[in-house]
């Protein structure tokens, strides 16, 4: 499999893909190894995670430099996600053993009944990857997989894989034994024949299309499978929001990573008193960013990791101006080496256009002028996706009053793109089933097992 910088389009190198006797064979060993996994105390767990976390610090630069290279995430940002993973890092560490402890739940001394529910964990666990935050949508799944007793089948993005087998290799230097935790290297083909093992659970996290034939392919075998997919997300900035703050916060919000975040704001619905200015503010913020190389401290723009989307994006572009979106900025591949797009901004736009129903995942935003929170409100619920929603405005009530009336995993209050280890991460409709992060997010690698205790 060629691993391609997606900034200049050049080799980087060349790694082996597992076939199906590979696969099988990795699926073997991380069976064998989860009773002795399972049966190690948590304390000696905890350790193994927090060697982790010292691992990263200590390979800090390199792990960041190689995320830029094969994803062309902008050097900073890739710093950035290590940022994020320390703390995530922290949460999981500070609240593995108080969810996995037991508990009493009923006891009657004269019937001699005791009632107790043990928090098992599911086995062995395929973790389906995607590429654009690889140490944020892996992490969230392996390290409490992990902590919990599972053993892990980590297939990463065929766009990520380095940062893969960079994982593996901190994971088992900092004392994971080498059959808990098992890169699946190779791409769709070899995912679906991960899948065909017989695993006990599947954790994915990717597109709605993939999603849904995983979906299926689980429910024919009768194991969990926990779906995080991608979004649509809307923000609406009502006529009495700060028009220059707001759009400095939505610009980054659509723009940052590319716009390839699953939470990046995709759609802007503005009312109409404050719209003009607000897109006056918008424009101009885009236009002050840097695109160019992502290894530059200074680029805020870099290249799109997938070379197809840029066909996804040129379709979005086309349909929106033959539709009669009025084109701001951008609105093109650049050509040349590697896989570039503008940043793009369409106003007059409606849900007619494409752009404004799929995913774009790319560095392209459509905002649109409402005259009332209903219409807003309609707007924003007009998706199949369900990730996450905002509100800009100062009034507190007004904003949990039209976030109330969202269909979103997410609500969010005058920010947005904005992921917390605290809180449980999900979607609704398209966007997916079952969460990562929060407590909830610890507890989903386990079984709760029912304990009927009678004395004699
Ligand atoms: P993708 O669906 O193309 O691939 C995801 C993973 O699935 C890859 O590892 C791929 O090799 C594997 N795969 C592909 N076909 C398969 C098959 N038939 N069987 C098994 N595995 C298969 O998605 P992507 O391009 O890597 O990621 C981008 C998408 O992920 C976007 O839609 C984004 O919104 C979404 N995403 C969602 C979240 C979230 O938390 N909700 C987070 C990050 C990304």
């Amino acid at each position: 499999m060629k691993i391609v910088n997606p900034a200049s389009g050049a080799l980087i190198t060349d790694v082996p893909e597992d076939g199906a006797f590979a696969v099988r064979k990795k699926y073997e060993r991380a069976r064998a190894a989860q009773p002795a996994w399972a049966a190690t105390s948590i304390r000696k767990r905890l350790d193994a995670i927090r060697g982790f976390r010292e691992q990263v610090v200590a390979r800090y630069e390199t792990l960041a430099r190689t995320l830029t290279q094969e994803v062309g995430k902008p050097i900073v940002q890739s710093r950035n996600e290590l940022n994020g993973l320390q703390k995530r890092l922290e949460f999981f560490i500070a609240e593995a053993a108080r969810v996995l402890r037991d508990e009493k739940i009923f006891a009657d001394e004269k019937e001699r009944i005791e009632e107790r529910i043990s928090h098992e964990p599911l086995g062995v666990i395929a973790n389906i990857s995607a590429w654009n935050y690889p140490y944020f949508v892996g992490g969230n799944v392996f390290i409490p997989a992990l902590l919990t007793g599972n053993t892990v089948l980590y297939k990463p993005s065929e766009f990520a894989t380095l940062t893969g087998q960079h994982i593996a290799e901190l994971l088992h230097a900092a004392g994971v034994p080498q059959d808990a935790f098992i890169t699946v290297i190779g791409g769709g083909k070899t995912g679906a024949t991960l899948l065909r093992q017989p695993i006990d659970a599947v954790f994915f996290t990717g597109s709605y299309g993939t999603g849904a034939r995983i979906g299926a392919a689980a429910g024919r075998k009768m194991i969990k499978a926990q779906l995080e997919l991608g979004g649509k997300d809307p923000v609406y900035v009502c006529e009495d929001a700060d028009a220059k703050a707001a759009a400095t916060g939505l610009a980054d919000g659509a723009f940052y990573n590319t716009g390839q975040s699953c939470c990046s704001v995709e759609r802007i619905y503005v009312h109409e008193r404050i719209h003009d200015a607000f897109v006056a503010a918008f424009l101009a913020e885009v236009k002050g960013y840097k695109l160019g190389d992502p290894m530059n401290e200074s680029t805020y723009i870099g290249p799109i990791t997938r070379r197809p989307q840029l066909d996804v994006l040129k379709r979005q572009v086309a349909d929106a101006r033959r539709k009669g979106a009025k084109l701001l900025t951008g609105g093109n591949v650049i050509n040349g080496k590697g896989n570039w797009f503008e940043p793009t901004v369409f106003i007059d736009v409606d849900h007619r256009m494409v752009l404004m129903r799929d995913e774009s995942f790319g560095p392209i935003i459509g905002i649109q002028k409402v005259a009332s929170d209903d219409e807003a409100v309609a707007l924003m619920n007009d998706s199949e996706y369900g990730l996450t929603a905002g509100v800009y405005t100062p009034d507190e009530k007004r904003a949990r009053r039209i976030l109330a009336r969202v269909r979103a995993g997410s609500a969010y209050w005058n920010c947005c793109d904005r992921v917390s280890p605290r809180l449980p991460w999900s979607g609704v409709g398209h966007s997916g089933i079952g969460l990562t992060l929060s407590t909830y997010g610890i507890q989903t690698f386990t079984r709760p097992k029912a304990w009927h205790l009678r004395g004699v």
